[in-house]
């Protein structure tokens, strides 16, 4: 992501982090909160509840009390932006061939060792320039990119989502759709407004045990789990998405439990992408994950019954590409992020028929 040329792209002035901080256009009311006595307030919009006392802030860093009312720090507070294929999301089943206008602001709810955007997830908002994107501008500017979708990704829109509500809403009135690249840590209340609002979710599920959220992660799998559940009730469009980690997350149990879990609990027709990790951040130590992997990982999720596996991160490999489950032949065919053809009329199988799950038409615009 060539994040440090993004302002030259949108044609947009920066404002210097030192400027920002000053800048009351990116402060607004937070909306998911509790207010205590003595000025204190209990955030309500990730599951780590925080406590928080006036003039502090919460553990993602973005959100703080101010004489006992709650604000979030990055509202339309962008530090990066970027024209990327819905692909590299990845989305697979929504709009594919389309570029998705991706943006980002600083800050996160957890801190994954392998994070690959630590350099704006894991600082605070002054931390970094920025620049100011309403939401009606965003709406506009993705138009202006031939984009048929924002995308909200890079760090954890749960942590900007007043910025994502109101983005959504503004896109949807301009013909815009919205998907937001997360990792799920959320609770109940806001992710049912998210989940009315956009088209799409991506999970990002970091390992199938609590053992690698708690170790790795500093988080919990089963708000991760429930969430996914959640965004099926609530209708709205999901893939996962699971980075096989080295001898972190890349057991044949693991692998299975997790096949049987979506099955049971998701439905066969959820994607799930199994996707090669590379060194980063914290994980330097550990090396990229043999192909081997996670051709095992998809072999064992295509046995348990799951009809869309990809393999990410890959390029050229043939699980790239949708395969219809009933008459096994491709109907998206994939080289990287390109999409090469679309075998689908209507959302079914132009071969036999077979309804494809996903969102496929309105990428035009
Ligand atoms: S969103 Fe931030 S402040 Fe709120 S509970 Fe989560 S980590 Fe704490």
């Amino acid at each position: 992501m060539e994040r440090r040329a993004f302002v030259q792209l949108l044609a947009l002035p920066a404002v210097s982090a030192a400027a920002a901080d000053s800048d009351a256009r990116f402060t607004v009311e937070a909306r998911f909160y509790e207010k205590l006595p003595y000025k204190k307030i209990r955030c309500k919009l990730c599951p780590h509840e925080c406590v928080i006392d006036d003039r502090e802030r919460g553990y993602c860093g973005v959100r703080e009390n101010r004489g006992g009312t709650y604000y979030s720090l990055v509202y339309a507070r962008v530090c990066a932006a970027h024209v990327d294929p819905i692909e590299k999301k990845p989305l697979f089943h929504f709009l594919p061939g389309t570029m998705a206008f991706s943006v980002a602001t600083a800050g996160c709810n957890v801190n994954c060792k392998m994070c690959q955007n630590w350099d704006i997830s894991q600082v605070r908002p002054e931390q970094v320039n920025s620049t100011y994107l309403p939401p009606r501008d965003l709406a506009a500017i993705s138009r202006q990119y031939q984009c048929p979708s924002i995308a909200y990704t890079y760090s954890e829109p749960v942590v900007f989502a007043e910025y994502v509500l109101e983005s959504a809403a503004a896109g949807r009135a301009a013909g815009v759709k919205s998907v937001v690249i997360s990792g799920g840590y959320i609770q109940e209340d806001p992710l049912k407004q998210l989940c009315a609002r956009v088209d799409a979710i991506k999970v990002d599920l970091k390992a199938f045990s609590d053992k690698f959220y708690k170790e790795v992660v500093n988080g919990e799998l089963k708000p991760i789990l429930n969430t996914l559940v959640a965004i099926r009730r609530q209708g709205t469009w999901t893939e996962v998405v699971y980075l096989v980690i080295p001898t972190l997350n890349d057991s044949d149990a693991e692998f299975q439990g997790l096949a049987r879990w979506i099955k049971a609990e998701l439905g066969p027709d959820v994607p799930l992408h199994f996707s090669r990790f590379h060194p980063e951040y914290l994980l330097k130590n550990l090396p990229p994950t043999p192909l081997a992997t996670l051709e095992r990982a998809k072999a064992i999720c295509d046995a348990e019954g799951l009809h869309y596996v990809y393999i990410g991160n890959v390029p050229g490999h043939p699980a790239e590409s949708t395969w219809c489950p009933r008459c096994r032949r491709v109907v998206v065919e994939r080289a990287g992020f390109t999409v090469r053809a679309v075998h689908l009329d209507a959302g079914k199988c132009r071969f036999c028929h077979q309804t494809i799950p996903g969102i496929w038409a309105g990428g035009h615009i």
